[in-house]
Order: C-alpha cells, then sequence, then structure tokens
C-alpha cells in the first residue's frame, strides 16, 4: 500500500506545521484552553441552554466579587450593557453625554440609540485617556450653553485607567453621574482600586479580541439596587413579576447565554495568566524596539496597573526608515494583522455634527499609533518573527 496511515498521519502533522508557520497572526484573538471547552460542554450537558442558568449568576458572582461590584448583569455585548446603562439613567432624547474622542464607536453609538447627543473631549498624553482639564472646560462650556451633560462616560482605554481622582472629583463636583467603559481593562487598576469599579455603572466587554473572552458578551456592573433592577428588566424584555407577558415599557432582548456565560466564567479563571502573558508581550516589543529613534511606546502610568491588553507603538516617520504606513502594508503582505489606534470618533462621518473640545492630541495618536500583535496565545516564535520584520522596517527601510 502506497499510502500506509501513518505516511497519512505524517503528512497530517507537517501539514499542520506548515500552517501554523504560513498562518495569520492576529491582533488580539481569542485564547480558548481545554478546559473551556470542557466548561462549555458542561453546560451543554446540564440542560440549561437559555439566556438563563447556573453558568450566567456564577459568571455574574464571580466577576462581581473580583471587582468588589454588588451587582453584575451578564449581557450580550458591552455595547448592550451602556444602553441599558443611559436607558436605567433615564437618558432623553436631545441629552448630552460627554465621551472621550479616543476610544471604539460601541462606546457613543448607544447615546444615539437614546436620541441623545455625544459631546466629544480629547485625551492627554499621560495615558491617552480623557483629559481632565478639558473636561472641565467641556462641562463648564455645557452648563453656559444651558444644556448641562446628563453623565460623564470615562473609558479606561487600552487596558489602562484615566487619572480617576481628578475625574471621580470633577463628576463629584458638578454632581455629574459617571459611567465608566472598562471594556478593554479587565484586570487593570487605579490606585489599588479595580478598574470596573469607579463608575456609578461600569460595563465590560467579552468580545472575541478582549482580554478574556465569551465569544460576544459584556457586563454592567453597579452598586446601585434600583438601577441595576431596572437595567435587568429592560434586558429581558421589560417582563413584569408575573405568569404571564406584562409589559410597562419597551423591553430589549440583551441577556447572554447561560452557554456563553459558562465560557466566560472559565476564562475569569485564568485572568491573571492571560495579563501576564500580555505584559510579556509588552516588554519584548519595548526591549526590542524602544530605543530605536523615532519609536515611543504607550505610556504606562506609575497610578495603576495596566493589564496589556494591547503593545501600541508610536512612529515618527520622519526618524525612521519606514512610516507608520509602510509599516502597516509590509506586516499584510506577511499576513501579520497590526491596526493603527482608534480612528477618534470626532473625526468620524457618522459624529461630524457633533461638538468636540481638543482634538489634537487623539489626532497626532490615529496618525503615529501601531496597535502590535498582543494576544495571550501568541506565540514566542511569532513575536520573534514580527519584532524582526519590524527592526529591519525602522531601520533599514522597506525592502
Ligand atoms: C469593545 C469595546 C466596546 C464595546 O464592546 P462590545 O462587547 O464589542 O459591544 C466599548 N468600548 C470600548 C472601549 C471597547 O473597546
Amino acid at each position: 500500500m502506497l499510502f500506509s496511515s501513518e505516511i497519512l498521519q505524517v503528512l497530517g502533522l507537517l501539514a499542520n506545521k506548515l500552517d501554523s508557520i504560513m498562518s495569520r497572526i492576529y491582533l488580539s484573538p481569542p485564547d480558548v484552553s481545554a478546559k473551556d471547552h470542557l466548561a462549555i460542554e458542561g453546560a451543554l450537558n446540564s440542560g440549561w441552554i437559555a439566556p438563563v442558568g447556573p453558568d450566567l449568576e456564577a459568571f455574574e458572582a464571580s466577576v462581581a466579587q473580583r471587582l468588589g461590584r454588588k451587582y453584575a448583569l451578564a449581557v450580550n455585548s458591552g455595547t448592550a450593557a451602556l444602553h441599558l446603562a443611559l436607558l436605567a439613567l433615564d437618558l432623553k432624547p436631545q441629552d448630552r453625554v460627554i465621551c472621550p474622542s479616543l476610544t471604539f464607536a460601541g462606546c457613543a453609538f448607544p447615546i444615539r440609540y437614546c436620541g441623545a447627543e455625544p459631546v466629544f473631549v480629547d485625551s492627554e498624553l499621560d495615558t491617552w485617556n480623557v483629559d481632565p482639564e478639558l473636561l472641565e472646560t467641556a462641562i463648564e462650556a455645557l452648563i453656559k450653553e444651558g444644556t448641562p451633560p446628563k453623565a460623564v462616560i470615562v473609558v479606561q482605554i487600552y487596558g489602562q485607567c484615566a487619572q480617576m481622582d481628578r475625574i471621580s472629583a470633577i463628576c463629584q463636583r458638578y454632581e455629574l453621574t459617571m459611567i465608566e467603559d472598562a471594556a478593554e481593562s479587565l484586570g487593570a487598576s487605579y490606585k489599588g482600586q479595580c478598574a470596573g469599579s469607579f463608575g456609578e455603572v461600569s460595563f465590560l466587554s467579552f468580545n472575541g479580541n478582549k482580554i478574556i473572552t465569551s465569544s460576544g458578551g459584556g457586563m454592567l456592573l453597579t452598586d446601585n439596587k434600583a438601577l441595576f433592577e431596572k437595567a435587568r428588566c429592560l434586558a429581558s424584555q421589560a417582563r413584569e413579576p408575573v405568569l404571564h407577558y406584562e409589559h410597562a415599557a419597551v423591553g430589549y432582548n440583551y441577556r447572554l447565554s447561560n452557554l456563553l456565560a459558562a465560557l466566560g466564567r472559565s476564562q475569569l479563571e485564568d485572568l491573571d495568566h492571560k495579563i501576564s502573558q500580555r505584559k510579556e508581550h509588552y516588554s519584548a516589543y519595548v526591549d526590542a524596539l524602544g530605543s530605536i529613534d523615532g519609536v515611543r511606546f504607550m505610556p504606562i502610568s506609575k497610578d495603576g496597573e495596566a493589564n496589556y491588553w494591547l503593545t501600541i507603538c508610536l512612529i515618527d516617520g520622519s526618524q525612521t526608515k519606514s512610516s507608520r504606513d509602510q509599516i502597516i502594508a509590509l506586516c499584510a503582505a506577511e499576513n501579520i494583522e497590526v491596526r493603527p489606534t482608534w480612528k477618534p470618533l470626532h473625526l468620524q462621518p457618522v459624529f461630524s455634527s457633533s461638538k468636540v473640545f481638543g482634538g489634537a492630541v487623539s489626532e497626532d495618536l490615529f496618525k503615529c499609533g501601531l496597535c502590535l500583535p498582543s494576544g495571550s496565545n501568541l506565540p514566542v516564535e511569532s513575536r520573534d518573527r514580527i519584532i524582526n520584520l519590524l527592526k529591519s522596517a525602522l531601520m533599514e527601510g522597506c525592502a
């Protein structure tokens, strides 16, 4: 026999090896373990195949405990969690909500879902998060115009907390509700306090690209019982607690599936390991590339602990042999996914009519920023390949 099963097996192994060498390197892919597989299988076997069940409750309880929050509501996305937060705060059409410009659009869309208007504020350079001074300027200006903001959304961008002391003080002084977007920053902290524990309402994302994933999912966190109960009711089609279907409000179908909660719960157990893997990537990139002229990395503030969700470098093309965009093209040709930093929301066509305070800082970061593959399952060999490619492109130019 020409093709014995052994030969086929060897060919299979070679094909696998070739595949892993040639395969695409993603920016931040899901990192799923054998234990995660068992967790989903366990949930399937339990029969709780619905947006209700013991894994859902346990997932909520374990996140609430880790972050020191009283109430947690697991939903099917971070965007849905923010929408519920705004609804629970009774956001009305024409209301204004302050939001950083340097963030993902899912952080501002729910403002529009409510018919309200985002007002964007630029970043500061220490953490790339909202600039506290500019935040205060924006609040003062909106008050003067007779349209004080209804709430302030604070984002903990790229795994690092904003200057929370100053921002909390400002929100308190103007009696503004603070909503915290910790979608990218689970596991990070500021002066010992966890990201996700700062807002009157905070939320997380468990999308496939985040530090832990439930494939898709999010969570609303609060210590305010009334707010939590309102959000929970709205998330389950606004069903009143009676046997027949009774609705006193327009509801949403936003709850997380118990199956996905089982995955999220299992992933949460590995959060610290995932953070340390990502931190290693950050250190390796900084060690290898940080001293090249024209290359800087996102500063990590001493006021907190980052979760190193993404490693980002800034490339000043006037000092390097290749520009940021040439490097993006080079990586694309090598099947390596890299991306610019978030395009500031004040530059997005959909928000062209929205007000912005400042803007130059986030615009600069968008022009020079390069997000590097940072997944907790990124093999060291792949990271070395990326580093060598970048090093030669930055110091010698693209071939
Ligand atoms: C991912 C993300 C969201 C939205 O979360 P989804 O689960 O994808 O809906 C919101 N804000 C920021 C900063 C994010 O990175």
